[in-house]
């Protein structure tokens, strides 16, 4: 029985070999497999059918994926094609090696500013790159940011889940959804406030709270009770750690601007004179 319950078979649609599980999300588990034709190995992301419903499905969920599938660039996980069967969803993408960035950060303590610019750089050209196609992320954080391979001096970053966010959940966020899906803690005050917001807006306070979490290691918002959370996000107020340079102070800050409409866009990003600094002394330890 081709593609029914990924637990009962291994073999998937007679072309992917599932192996061990790599990770669970909200919505979805993440298996390594690997295709029988070409021996490559990919991940796959398995997500049941009705739980995707019970959440909201975009009307146009087929042009969406056809869009995801095109966008190729080095660090975006690719989509390789997406299979479905009765009960679940198949997405089969790249294979990110590395495993997440969380635990890099949380490995090496903290980031120097060296490493934590290449990062952030790798990040925004991946940005750029899917915002001038109009597809936008919506659910950055460092568990959706991978590492390609396992390495510790030359982390090269992939973005996973791009647009699929859009595709998947409503735009329009429910509290209940994110109490269960966890800590909101990158979403941006617009969000929170329930009206119509701007992709690109979004992805950029997402962006200023991860350089955040690069640079501390912790969350720059973080509170046990929602409710909490969601009045310091609102007043969008940060305390450094007196070790943050303050070019590097001045971007987060112009990142996670409450405004959306004076907040940084990317163009001002590539602008930003702790963005340009040089990338020569890459130090891991700060
Ligand atoms: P969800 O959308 O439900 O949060 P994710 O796509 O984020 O699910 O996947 C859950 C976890 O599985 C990730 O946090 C990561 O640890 C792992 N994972 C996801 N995609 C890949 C991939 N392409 N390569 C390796 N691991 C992955
Ligand atoms: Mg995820």
């Amino acid at each position: 029985q081709p593609g029914g319950d990924p637990r009962a078979t291994k073999i998937l649609f007679g072309r992917y070999e599932l192996g061990r599980l790599l990770g669970c999300g909200a919505f979805a588990k993440v298996y390594h497999a690997r295709n029988l034709s070409t021996g490559q190995s990919v991940a796959i992301k398995v997500i049941s059918k009705s739980r995707v419903l019970r959440s909201g499905l975009t009307p146009n969920l087929r042009r969406e994926i056809l869009a995801l599938r095109r966008l190729r660039h080095p660090h975006v996980i690719r989509l390789h094609e997406v299979l479905a069967s009765r009960s679940h969803i198949f997405f089969v993408m790249d294979l990110a090696r590395g495993g997440e960035l969380f635990t890099f950060i949380a490995n090496s303590h903290r980031l120097s500013e060296p490493i934590a610019r290449l990062l952030f750089h790798q990040l925004i050209s991946a940005l750029s790159f899917c915002h001038s196609r109009g597809v936008f992320h919506r659910d950055l954080k460092p568990e959706n940011l991978l590492l390609a391979e396992d390495s510790t001096t030359n982390p090269f970053l992939k973005i996973s889940d791009f647009g699929l966010s859009a595709c998947l959940a409503p735009s329009t966020p429910n509290p209940l959804l994110s109490t269960v899906c966890g800590t909101p803690a990158y979403v941006a005050p617009e969000v929170l406030s329930r009206n119509p917001y701007s992709g690109a807006a979004v992805d950029l306070w997402s962006c200023g709270v991860i350089l955040f979490v690069l640079i501390a290691g912790y969350l720059p918002f973080n509170d046990p009770n929602l409710m909490n959370l969601y009045r310091k996000i609102r007043r969008g107020e940060v305390r450094f750690p007196r070790w943050v340079s303050p070019d590097l102070r001045r971007l987060i800050s112009r990142l996670l601007d409450i405004n959306p409409q004076t907040r940084l866009t990317l163009d001002g990003v590539l602008t930003d004179p702790w963005f340009r600094k040089d990338l020569d002394e890459q130090k891991l330890i700060a």
